[in-house]
Order: C-alpha cells, then structure tokens, then sequence
C-alpha cells in the first residue's frame, strides 16, 4: 500500500488569503452574483451537503451575511443518520453531539440514538433559519471561468465559492474478491446493515475490526447468530466508555484535548497519526476487544480471497458462514467533483479545509480534516468556522466591482 501523503502543516498566509490576481478574482466572482438570471441560480457560496458538516458552515456564514445556499441528496435533514442500522447509539455522549450555538438535549452522559441525532440536526437547522435545499443531489461540480458551478436536481447553481461538507463516508468500499464468494452467502456492507432479520440464520463474519465491526458484531450476537470478526487490530482506546464515570471524566480528555487539541496538523504527533486515521480508522471507543470477548465474538485473521466460494483466511484456512457484513469502510465518493485536488487516497489535498490550487474550493468534515474531531460531531465547527470566516475574508479583501 502507498504510503498516505500527509497533508502539509497549514502556514497562516496560505490559510487565510491568497494574494494578488486570484484573490482580485474571487471578489469578481462575487460581483457576478449580482446578475439577475433566471436559469441559474447564483450566490456567493454554495454548500453541499446538509449533515452536521454542512449545517455547521451554514451556522457561520450566516453570520457573514453572505449570500449561500445548502444543498442535500436526502429527502430530509438528518437522514445520514437516520439511515444507519436500528440499535446504533452514538459512540459520543450527548455533552459532545452538539453542533455550535445548540446543545444536545438531555441527560448529557447519556448516548443519543441515531435518530435523535437526525431530529437534533433538523432542528439545529430550522432553529438558525439555514436555507436548506433537500433531494438536490450534486451530479457535477466543475469550474467555469472564474466560478464553479453546480449542477443538481436538474437545475444549474453558480457561486465563487463552494464548500463541499460532507464526511469521508459516501462510497462504500468492499474489496474486489467478493464477488468470487458462494451466492449463497448473503452480503452486505455495513451502510445498508439495518437489522439481524437481513442476514439468514447461521454463522456470520464481519470483515473489518473498526467501531462499525464491533457494534454490528453485538448486535448480531445478541440476535442468536455465531459471529466472527475478521481485520487488522485498530487499537482501542484503554478504558471503558461504558462507565459513567469514564464518560465524564477521561472522556472529555480524550475527545477535547487528544483528538481536538493534541493531535492536529500543527502538531508533529498529529501529522504522525493523520495516516493511521485516515487508512485504518478510529480506534475501537465503545465496544473494545474485551466486550467482544466477554460477547462470545471471535476474532480471526484478515481474509486475503476467496477459496471455493469461501472467504480464505491469512493463516490458510477457510470459513463456513451463511452471511457476511463487510465494515470495510468508504471512500470519499467524489467523482462528480471535476477539479483533481485529491490525494492517493482520494481524500481532499488542503489545508485547514482550503483546496490547495483551487481558489474557492473548499472542504468540511473530512477524516481528520485537521484533526480526528474534524469527522466528529464536537469537532466539525472548529473547522466550518475556519472555512467560513476565509471565505468572508477572500470575499471582503478587494472591494466588489
Ligand atoms: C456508523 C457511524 C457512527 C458514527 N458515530 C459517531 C458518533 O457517535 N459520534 C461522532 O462524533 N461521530 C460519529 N460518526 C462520524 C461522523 O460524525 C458521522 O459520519 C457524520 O454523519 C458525518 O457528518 P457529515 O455532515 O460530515 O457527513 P454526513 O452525515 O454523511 O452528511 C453528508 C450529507 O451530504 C449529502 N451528500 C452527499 N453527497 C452529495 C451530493 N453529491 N449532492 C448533495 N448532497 C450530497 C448526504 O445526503 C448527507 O446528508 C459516525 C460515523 C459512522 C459511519
């Protein structure tokens, strides 16, 4: 495997503004928005994505008074959440589900269920009035002279800015020999896992030792069926997230020092374990190892193909197993993004979610973006302010034409 390219650490200049003739040409872009059009709607920003990344940039440009607009695939705000399987529970406890300006409601040690985290999100955005525009999904992204436009929902949006604010989860990844196994093995990946009732009785493995892995894992074997877990050790974090205690003590710790504070770009550590996050994902936070254990889940080793229409193990040997959810993970999924400003690992190549070489481009939510809060829910505003108050600085640095 190639090694992750790490994105460089931020310098301030580079972060905020560019000089001269690309900034001049953004503020120009923003003129063009004062063009009356019919066909085409114009703005000074456009946003893609209404999950918590999206709706945290709109938070703050509101603020700008800029003009913008927040386009979503979705029928309805809070679906990314929605749609993940029955029994999820957030790995965050309330006190850290909540997006800038509007706290998680309730108990908060507790942790949420994914759909109250998809009617947080609702209302999140009805409470802060965001000009939220639903089943707009983005087919085309491109630049057109000195903007970009967007094409969606049959209908074309220009702006001179655009934040694409979405997670690194939208295209699920199930690697290529599956499609050697058994028919008869019933597969799935973990973004269309809902319930056990998907999978036929019998042994099930789950390919991929993540968070994902390990909760479907309970969740399977709490249903009656035999599980395996198949996948590199990801690390855990050393103590249990269970305990109350742990959650109101070590947790805030960990989530807002370590991963908000201590490990980011301008960090050496930091840029050491950006690669780890971005490759492997993050370290096991709820159901660790031991619960799995104590669950009766048994772990095996990588399966590395298909023999006789059986997954093959490392170690040589083969499994039996009636079905097979694959927490492989995702990738970024951008292929309707026209300009090229992606890494080996078809993650974004910025800084500070700026798009190197791409003036007015910009990214939100990402896996460690800048941080590994940066993909979390507590985290995510950080990076949106960031974003937005470069985008009011670009826009108010030469005067519009
Ligand atoms: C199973 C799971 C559990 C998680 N649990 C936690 C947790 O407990 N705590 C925590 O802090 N984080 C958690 N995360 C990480 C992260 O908080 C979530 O993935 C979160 O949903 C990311 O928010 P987002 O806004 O970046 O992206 P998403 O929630 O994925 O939202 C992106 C939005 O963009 C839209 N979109 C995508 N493509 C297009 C397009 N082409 N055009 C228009 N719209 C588009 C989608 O419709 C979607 O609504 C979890 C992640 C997963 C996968």
């Amino acid at each position: 495997m190639k090694p992750t390219p790490v994105n460089p650490a931020p310098n301030s200049s580079m972060q905020l503004l560019e000089e001269g003739a690309a900034l001049e040409q953004l503020s120009r872009r923003g003129a063009a928005s004062d063009t009356p059009s019919t066909d085409v709607e114009r703005y000074d920003v456009i946003v893609i994505g209404a999950g918590q990344a999206g709706l945290s940039v709109g938070h703050h440009l509101k603020r700008t008074g800029l003009r913008f607009v927040i386009l979503d695939a979705h029928p309805r705000i809070g679906d990314a959440w929605r749609q993940r399987w029955d029994s999820l529970c957030l790995f965050s406890p309330a006190r850290f589900d909540g997006l800038d300006g509007m706290p998680f409601p309730g108990d908060p040690y507790r942790f949420p269920t994914k759909d109250e985290m998809g009617d947080y999100l609702e209302s999140y955005a009805a409470r802060f009035e965001l000009p939220v525009r639903t089943g707009m999904r983005v087919d085309r992204l491109s630049r057109a002279g000195d903007g970009y436009v967007v094409a969606a929902g049959g209908r074309r949006f220009e702006a001179p800015h655009v934040v694409v604010a979405m997670s690194s989860y939208q295209k699920p990844r199930v690697p290529a020999f599956a499609s050697q196994l058994d028919p008869a093995i019933v597969q799935i990946h973990s973004s269309d896992y809902r319930r056990p009732s998907q999978l036929p009785p019998g042994d099930v493995l789950i390919v991929g030792a993540g968070n994902s892995g390990a909760e479907i894992a309970i969740d399977l074997i709490n249903a009656g069926h035999r599980v395996s877990v198949a996948g590199r050790n990801v690390g855990q974090v050393p103590f249990p997230v269970r305990r109350r205690f742990v959650r109101r003590t070590i947790l805030p710790v960990l989530f807002r020092v370590i991963f908000h504070r201590v490990l980011t770009m301008d960090t050496p550590m930091g840029r050491k374990a950006r690669p780890n996050f971005v490759t492997r994902g993050t370290p096991l936070i709820r159901t660790r190892s031991g619960d799995l254990a104590a669950a009766g889940v048994v772990r095996v080793a990588r399966i590395d193909g298909v023999r006789d229409g059986r997954p093959a193990l490392a170690d040589g040997t083969t499994l039996d197993v009636t079905g097979i959810v694959w927490c492989t993970g995702y990738s970024f999924g951008a292929s309707w993004i026209e300009p090229r400003v992606f890494d080996d690992h078809g993650e974004p190549i910025q800084s500070r979610g700026v798009a190197r070489d791409e003036p007015g481009l910009y990214f939100v939510g990402n896996e460690f973006l800048y941080s590994p809060s940066s993909a979390m829910v507590h985290g995510v505003g950080r990076d949106a302010q960031r974003v937005a108050a470069t985008i009011r600085q670009r826009m108010s640095s030469v005067p519009v034409h």
